[in-house]
């Protein structure tokens, strides 16, 4: 669904942000993207938007070599990738509702859709009574949510998830991973980028980690600690475990 093959990229002023970073991830699967802060986590998501271009290699999105995709076409490729960021980024002058509809209203769906699948994922996540509220009337947890919502309503086969509980505490993370989680038993293939070691060792997916802008670790089914021991282990074409129908990675865990 997603494969990175030989990716470089330098910034203008000679910052080099990812080194020959290749990595393969499948339809359906659910990984983590650890690294400290300045390790090109951010830059390999932003590449996968096309929001800044490789300087070598190529990025397959969905099918698409999307390193040589001309630029109309790029709207295609963010219809098709649901985004979340830590800042929520939300429209401050719309309410829960058209933040969540602007998404499909682009797209030019019909009103009645719109409306119908809406109020769909804002009760899937949890919103349900708050669609007429404007964000700086919601909780940052509940705010997070709404752009879930936004990232998820057109159903788009690939979430990328940068920090996405960077500015939540841990009881509210929990909740917003249980709703990522949720997505991701629908199929949609979820990228997250994260440090945050508790929500790693909980889930236990697959996890990549860069050090200074490459690769440094792939490990399925890990924890955070696990991309700092040597030796290293490359393990990205190990068989995926199904997930068991129902398990709840969080179960027992209380949410906010
Ligand atoms: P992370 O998300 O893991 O913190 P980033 O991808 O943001 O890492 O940054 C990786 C490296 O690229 C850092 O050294 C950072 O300073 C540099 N960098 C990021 N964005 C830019 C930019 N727009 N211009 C120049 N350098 C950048
Ligand atoms: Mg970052």
């Amino acid at each position: 669904m997603i494969r990175v093959e030989g990716v470089t990229k330098v910034y203008d002023g000679g910052a080099v942000a990812l080194r020959d970073v290749s990595l393969d991830i499948p339809k359906g699967q659910f990984v983590f993207l650890v690294g400290a802060s300045g390790s090109g986590k951010s830059t390999l998501i932003r590449l996968m938007l096309r929001e800044e271009e490789v300087t070598r290699g190529t990025i397959w999105v969905a099918g698409k070599d999307i390193t040589k995709l001309p630029r109309w076409r790029i709207p295609d490729l963010r219809r098709s990738v649901g985004t979340v960021f830590q800042d929520f980024k939300l429209l401050p002058n719309k309410t829960v509702a058209e933040n969540i509809a602007f998404a499909l209203e682009v797209l030019g769906h019909p009103r009645a859709v719109v409306r119908s699948q809406v109020a769909q994922v804002i009760d899937l996540v949890g919103l349900s009574g708050k669609e007429d509220r404007y964000p700086r009337q919601l909780s940052g947890g509940e705010q997070q949510r709404v752009s879930v919502a936004r990232a998820f309503v057109n159903r788009p086969p690939i979430l990328l998830a940068d920090e996405p509980t960077g500015n939540l505490d841990p009881k509210t993370s929990v909740g917003i991973m249980k709703l990522l989680d949720r997505i991701n038993r629908t199929g949609t293939t979820i990228l997250m980028a994260t440090h945050d070691h508790a929500i790693v060792d909980a889930m236990r997916r697959r996890v990549i980690a860069l050090e200074d802008g490459r690769v440094s670790q792939d490990i399925i089914g890990g924890r955070y600690e696990d991309t700092m021991v040597q030796p290293k282990t490359q393990l990205a074409d190990a068989p995926i475990e199904p997930v068991e129908e129902g398990a709840d990675p969080f179960e027992g865990a209380t949410e906010a």
